[in-house]
């Protein structure tokens, strides 16, 4: 299957393909046709799955298509729970759109930052990313307008709800034109899930790809058995020893990354947080260092993992484990994406083998756990 037969004019193929992507992902290859259709869908997928170009490509292509409106009045509305997904998810339109001989122009907004420079950007806006909170406030600037919207995007709609998001949504929505294409894209279907999609989506298409599982099967997974004190000097061990550069560090609390990332500096170890505690602006810095290589390790918290989209990202290293065993699967789902293999590596602790054994039933893979009171940590 290529892209030529999804119904993308010449000139989004050539930017797809000028993105490196080769063939279409089972995602893409059913929600394309559709949404181009002018359908509304319903997709089930993960972050990984290519969901973003999935409903990314065929918009930006329906936008092109729309006639003028007139200033500040978008066209098309992505809605997204966190800051994070805003930035990542603009990327790909820009991506996508840059090389365009008809470009579409997108912009990405969210809280936490001061909203005077986003006003200002705002002229001749056709795509909007946004998170739900700071489009409301926009809206209240009369900085922007809803009556011209014709495609509503709800990316992560479980995340949304998950996050309380529920009334700002259900405001925006008040305000958008009553006939308009939707479409709604979440990890997850369940009950309130369900309210949204009844109230969105008129005949959905559904478009569902498997579970993150299929991508364990390329993701190299290694366990230590290490005690709680001797983590931290394994940790620095192990991005010395194999000379990694760019290493995904999870743990779970925002006390815990702040002392690892310290250590690690303190090591001569490149490293900087990431978590809900920290501005903004450091947050994206950290992000942005780290996607372009300039940052050697992250350390993050269950909350940011989801928005941290990195291809070929090569090692994730659970410093502690999470609770949820989804959630395990989620962090380790952020290396081996597409045909890239990377290593996921767990270090556990006694008091955490029992729970490291439920993770592994859960996600039906088996790992063996390395002892490693042999390495001599000393030094590290
Ligand atoms: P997403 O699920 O949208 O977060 O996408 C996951 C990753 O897969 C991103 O890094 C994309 O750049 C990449 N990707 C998406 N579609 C393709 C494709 N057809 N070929 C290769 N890589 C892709």
């Amino acid at each position: 299957m290529s892209f030529s037969t999804l119904g993308l004019t010449a000139a989004l193929q050539k930017a797809v393909s000028d993105a490196g992507f080769t063939e279409p992902y089972p995602i893409q290859q059913m929600a394309i046709p559709p949404i181009l259709a002018g359908k509304d869908v319903l997709g089930v997928a993960q972050t990984g799955s290519g969901k973003t170009a999935s409903y990314a490509l065929p918009v930006i292509q329906l936008v092109q298509r729309m006639p003028e409106t007139r200033n500040r009045h978008i066209k098309a509305l992505v809605l997204v729970p966190t800051r994070e997904l805003a930035v990542q998810v603009e990327e790909v339109f820009f991506q996508f759109s840059k090389s365009l001989p008809q470009k579409v122009k997108s912009m990405p907004v969210f809280g936490g930052v001061s909203i005077n420079p986003q006003m200002m950007k705002l002229n001749g806006v056709e795509i909007l990313v946004a998170t739900p909170g700071r489009l409301l406030d926009l809206l209240d600037h009369k900085a922007l307008h809803l009556s011209d919207v014709k495609l509503l995007v709800l990316d992560e709609a479980d995340k949304m709800l998950n996050l309380g998001f529920k009334e700002e949504m259900t405001r925006i929505f008040g305000m958008l034109p009553y006939i308009r294409q939707n479409l709604l894209f979440s990890a997850t279907l369940g009950k309130e899930v369900n309210t949204i999609t009844e109230m969105l989506l008129r005949d959905p298409v559904k478009v569902e790809v498997q579970e993150a599982v299929q991508n364990l099967d390329i993701i190299q997974q290694i366990a230590y058995s290490v005690e709680d004190s001797r983590k931290g000097p394994l940790l620095r061990y192990l991005i010395k020893e194999q000379n990694m550069q760019q290493v995904l560090v999870f743990t779970s609390s925002i006390h815990r990354a702040e002392a690892v990332v310290q250590k690690l500096v303190a090591n001569k170890i490149d490293a900087e947080s990431i978590h809900s505690k920290r501005s903004q602006g450091a947050r994206t810095d950290a992000l942005q260092d780290f996607k372009s290589g300039r940052l050697r390790v992250l350390v993050a918290t269950d909350i940011m993992s989801r928005g941290i989209d990195i291809p070929f990202l090569p090692f994730v290293i659970n410093y502690e484990l999470p609770r949820s065993p989804k959630d395990y699967i989620h962090r380790i789902g952020r290396t081996g994406r597409a045909e890239n293999p990377g290593e996921a590596i767990a270090l556990v602790s006694k008091e955490e083998e029992h729970h490291f054994g439920v993770i592994q039933k859960k996600m039906k893979r088996k790992v063996v756990l390395k002892p490693t009171t042999e390495i001599d940590l000393k030094g590290y």
